[in-house]
C-alpha cells in the first residue's frame, strides 16, 4: 500500500513546508506581486467593476514529468489537425449529433445554425481555432502494455477534453509562472527557474486574430470579442486586447455582449458584418457556449447574423460543435480517428491519449455504458454538452443521475468518461480573504495546451502550438474552475 502511494505522490519542486515566517512573507509578497502583475479577476462577491482581486494561485510550481508534457506539447498539432477535419465534415458531425440535438436544446439550437448556414452556403470559409487540450496524469494506469508506456512512474496523461470555444488563460497561464519564478526567486532557488518552461501563449493566441485578420484583408475593420453580459475573468480577456494593440496598433478591439450584437449588428451588401459603426473582420467568442449567455431569441438571432456573414470566427459553428463532449466520445470508438488521419503515426499516438469514453445512446453500446454506470459509477464522469465548468456529475451521483434518465431521451444527451487518478503534488494554495500562513495541501492538476489553426475546408494554412495553462485544485475536489473559485493558477515544474 505504502508503495503505491509513493508512486502516487509528485515531488516538490522545492524543499517543503517553508518556515512560518518565511511563509508568511512570502505570501504577502507574491499576492501583491500577482495583483501588481494582473493575475487577477473581478470578485464575484461585492462584484465591483473598479475593484480586482489576485486569481488564486499555488505558490510555488507543480511537478510535471518533462516527457509527457514535451508528449502534450508535441502532439498538439496533430490534435488541431484532427478537429479541424471532423469540424469540416457534415456526414460525420451529423452521425455523431443525430440524438443529442433531440435530447438537448441547447445543442440543437447551435445545429440548427450549422444547417442553416451550410443549406444557404457558408459566406467565410476560413475559420480561426483558438484550441485548448486538456490533460491529466493518470497514476493508476491498469493496462501496461500497448497503450501504457510507462515513461515515468506518473505514467502518461489523458486527455479531459478538447475545447474549441472561448479557450481561456492565454494570459493568466503564463502569468502564474510570472509569479512563481518571482517566489522560487525571493526564496533563494534561482537556479530552478530553468524547470519552468517558457510560454508564449498570450503572444500565439494574440498573433493567430492577428493573422485572421491580416487575411481578411480590410485595414478599417474591427477584431470583436462576444463577451458576457459580466465577465469577472476580465484580466485574462484584456491581456488579450491589449496584447493585440501592442502587436499591430492600428487593428481596433471591441468588446460586444450577444444582446448589442443582437441591437447593432446588421449585414451588408456583401455580407459583411457591421456591428454599431464597425465592421467587423474577426470574431473572437469569449461567451455564447452556455444557456446562460443566450436570454432569448435575439442572442441566438445574434449568433446566426454572425455565421452567415463574412467575418472570421473563432470559433465557427462547425467547431463549435466539433468541440462537444459528444465527438470527442465519438471520435474515441474503434476505427474513427482513422477517416481524419492517415499517417499511422500520428492515429496511434492520438488514440493513446484517449481515455475510456462511452456513449448512452438506445443502443447496445450505449446499454453497456448505463449498465457499467450503474454497477461502479465512482469509476466515472458523467458529462452534459457544456462548457465553461461546473456541469458534471461524480461518484454515487452518476448512479442516481443515470437510473434517473436510462428510460427518457435525456441520457443521449450525456456522455460517460473514465475518471482520470491524478498523482498528487503539496504546496500552498493562496486565495483572497486566505489565511495571512496558509496550510500544506495535498493537489492535482490539469495541464492544458494552446493550439492555432487558421483554414477552410480543403486547405490549413497554419497550424502550431503555442503554449500552456496549468491549474491546480484540492486533491480531493471534484472540479477546479479557476474562475468557479475551486482550482487555482499553477504552472509545471519540469521534472
Ligand atoms: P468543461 O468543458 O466544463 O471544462 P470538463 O470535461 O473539462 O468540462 O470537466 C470539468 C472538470 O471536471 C475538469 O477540469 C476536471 O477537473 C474534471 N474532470 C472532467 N473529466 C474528468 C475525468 N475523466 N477524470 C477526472 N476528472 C475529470
Ligand atoms: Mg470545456
Ligand atoms: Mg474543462
Amino acid at each position: 500500500m505504502a508503495s503505491v502511494e509513493m508512486e502516487n505522490q509528485l515531488p516538490s519542486a522545492i524543499p517543503l513546508p517553508i518556515p512560518r515566517d518565511q511563509l508568511k512573507d512570502i505570501v504577502e509578497k507574491a499576492k501583491d506581486w500577482a495583483l501588481m502583475h494582473g493575475a487577477a479577476m473581478r470578485p464575484k462577491n461585492n462584484y465591483n467593476p473598479d475593484t480586482l482581486s489576485f486569481a488564486p494561485f499555488i505558490l510555488t510550481p507543480s511537478a510535471f514529468p518533462r516527457k509527457e508534457f514535451e508528449r502534450a506539447v508535441q502532439i498538439q498539432t496533430t490534435l488541431n489537425e484532427l478537429m479541424h477535419k471532423v469540424a469540416h465534415n457534415r456526414q460525420f458531425l451529423t452521425h455523431c449529433l443525430k440524438d443529442t440535438v433531440q435530447a438537448d436544446e441547447f445543442t440543437g439550437n447551435l445545429f440548427k445554425i450549422y444547417e442553416t448556414v451550410h443549406d444557404e452556403g457558408i459566406t467565410q470559409p476560413i475559420s480561426l481555432g483558438l484550441l485548448r487540450s486538456d490533460l491529466m496524469l493518470e497514476s493508476r494506469c491498469t493496462t501496461p502494455g500497448k497503450s501504457c508506456r510507462r515513461r515515468s512512474p506518473y505514467c502518461c496523461w489523458k486527455q479531459v477534453e478538447f475545447n474549441c470555444i472561448a479557450s481561456g488563460f492565454g494570459w493568466l497561464g503564463p502569468a502564474s509562472a510570472i509569479i512563481q519564478r518571482y517566489v522560487l526567486q525571493e526564496l533563494g532557488y534561482r537556479d530552478k527557474l530553468v524547470n519552468l518552461p517558457e510560454n508564449g501563449a498570450l503572444q500565439g493566441l494574440c498573433g493567430g486574430m492577428l493573422e485572421a485578420y491580416k487575411i481578411y484583408g480590410k485595414e478599417e475593420a474591427v477584431i470583436m470579442f462576444v463577451v458576457e453580459d459580466v465577465t469577472y475573468n476580465i484580466c485574462d480577456q484584456r491581456f488579450h486586447e491589449f496584447e493585440i494593440r501592442r502587436m499591430n496598433p492600428d487593428v481596433r478591439v471591441v468588446r460586444k455582449t450577444l444582446t448589442q450584437i443582437a441591437h447593432e449588428g446588421k449585414l451588408g451588401s456583401e455580407n459583411e458584418l457591421l456591428v454599431d459603426r464597425d465592421e467587423v473582420a474577426v470574431i473572437y467568442f469569449r461567451a455564447g457556449y452556455e444557456p446562460a449567455h443566450y436570454h432569448s431569441k435575439k442572442e441566438w438571432d445574434a449568433r446566426l447574423l454572425m455565421e452567415r456573414s463574412q467575418a472570421i470566427k473563432c470559433p465557427s459553428i462547425q467547431y463549435h460543435l466539433a468541440g462537444t463532449k459528444k465527438v470527442q466520445q465519438e471520435l474515441a470508438k474503434g476505427g474513427t480517428v482513422e477517416m481524419f488521419l492517415t499517417e499511422a503515426s500520428k492515429i496511434e499516438s492520438v488514440k493513446e491519449v484517449f481515455t475510456g469514453l462511452y456513449s448512452l445512446d438506445f443502443d447496445e453500446f450505449g446499454d453497456q455504458g448505463v449498465q457499467m454506470a450503474l454497477d461502479s459509477p465512482e469509476r466515472f464522469v458523467l458529462k452534459p454538452q457544456r462548457e465553461g465548468g461546473g456541469n458534471n456529475v461524480y461518484g454515487q451521483n452518476v448512479r442516481e443521475a443515470v437510473y434517473k434518465m436510462k428510460d427518457s431521451k435525456e441520457r443521449t444527451a450525456w456522455i460517460l468518461m473514465e475518471r482520470i487518478n491524478p498523482p498528487v503534488s503539496k504546496s500552498y494554495m493562496i486565495r483572497p480573504g486566505g489565511p495571512e500562513v496558509p496550510e500544506l495541501v495535498d493537489l492535482v492538476s490539469e495541464l492544458g495546451i494552446f493550439g492555432l489553426i487558421i483554414g477552410d475546408s480543403s486547405k490549413i494554412f497554419a497550424n502550431t502550438q503555442v503554449g500552456h495553462m496549468l491549474r491546480t485544485k484540492i486533491s480531493t475536489a471534484d472540479e477546479g474552475g479557476v474562475a468557479a473559485g475551486l482550482g487555482a493558477l499553477d504552472s509545471p515544474y519540469l521534472i
